[in-house]
């Protein structure tokens, strides 16, 4: 394993940074009267700002995960999570990070903004990381390599190993991008984060947890590395609707398991239903709540699809996914209506 310096990784401006010190992080006891916030005292539910550091929430992550809550941190949705990596480490005009397309594309939208370079290493067919190809283009320079595993569009796990392999000797921070993990056979890499300092690992609420709409997204690393996330964050980007709504999903997790079964099932069920019609060419393996299929026609397929009321989407400009769509694991109705459309545009 290479030591990875961290504090070296780290942008100079943020290490140096004196972050915001609200009021609800310099008194955090109990107190029969607040008036050090400027909150309205007038009891609504909501007139109190919410835990910065979303401690209850974090505890029970900690517990289903088995991480340590030292090393949880909270974002406003993963893309806040990826923002804040990024300007965590990235000196916009010098550094870059590395992605590799097809991919999920909010890695390449938050570089752009915040002006840091994208080098790409495109997958290799299959799918899979070109490892080698990876570690030559690194540098000193080369601060986060994004792995998304199950990969956004293509459906797949990355190799196990390619990854491990990447953790242990890229230069820089690797963040495994996990927003299906949940759908896939492999275990998480929350795992291996005792013995990887420059590991990170993002889940998010929005897909297995049902829980888009509250914006939620979760980052795993070292207690180092989630200390410059909470330095850098807005005190109160997890706001308190949010709290509640995970704490309440998080203490049933029983429902979040009988839906997760049932997505599993549907998963199986729709690639053999697709797989039955004349237009799709090809389905590559699902770890995700997706499928990715080569259809013909794409393009013709979509718009009838969309004639009919049922949204998919069109990955066919997509380089390496040409001639593709991509099918959300709906419902069993939802499913059994998509298949149906598609039967009716193969005959017509
Ligand atoms: C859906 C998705 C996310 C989730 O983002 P949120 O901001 O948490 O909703 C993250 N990464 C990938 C690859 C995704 O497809």
């Amino acid at each position: 394993m290479t030591t990875t310096n961290i504090e070296a990784l780290v942008r100079p401006n943020i290490r140096r940074l004196t972050p915001y010190s609200s009021a609800r992080s310099e008194y955090k006891g109990r107190a029969d009267i607040f008036l050090d916030a400027n909150e309205n005292p007038f009891e609504n539910g909501l007139n109190r700002y919410p835990d910065p550091l979303q401690w209850a929430v974090k505890e029970r992550i900690s517990n289903i995960k088995n991480v340590p809550v030292q090393q949880i941190a909270l974002g406003n949705g993963s893309d806040e999570v990826i923002d804040l990596l990024i300007r965590i480490f990235c000196e916009p005009g010098e550094d870059h990070i590395i992605t590799l397309p097809p991919t999920y594309g909010m890695y390449q939208v938050s570089a752009d903004i915040a002006n840091v370079a994208v080098k790409k290493v495109p997958l290799l067919p299959g799918f899979q990381p070109d490892v080698d190809a990876i570690l030559a283009a690194a540098d000193a320079h080369s601060k986060i390599l994004f792995l998304c595993s199950p990969n956004n569009p293509t459906a797949n796990s990355l190799d196990p190993d390619a990854m491990q392999r990447l953790v242990e000797q890229f230069p820089g921070i690797v963040a495994i991008d996990e927003a299906y993990i949940d759908f896939a056979g492999q275990a998480s890499f929350t795992q291996q984060l005792a013995t990887a300092p420059n590991l990170v690992v993002m889940q998010t609420f929005s897909k297995a947890w049902g829980l888009a709409g509250i914006r939620l997204g979760m980052i795993f690393a070292s207690e180092e590395i989630i200390g410059y996330f909470n330095k850098v964050k807005p005190p109160y980007n997890v706001n308190e609707l949010t709290q509640r709504a995970a704490l309440e999903a998080l203490r049933n997790e029983s429902a979040y398991r009988e839906k997760l079964q049932i997505l599993l099932d549907q998963r199986v069920q729709l690639t053999k239903n697709l797989n039955q019609l004349a237009c799709v060419q090809h389905i590559y393996p699902s770890d995700a709540n997706f499928v990715l299929a080569k259809v013909d026609q794409p393009r013709e397929l979509y718009q009838y699809l969309t004639g009919k009321g049922i949204i998919v989407r069109d990955r066919s400009k997509v380089t390496m996914c040409e001639g593709c769509l991509r099918f959300t694991v709906g419902t069993p109705d939802e499913n059994k209506q998509l298949v149906d459309a598609m039967r009716k545009f193969n005959n017509a």
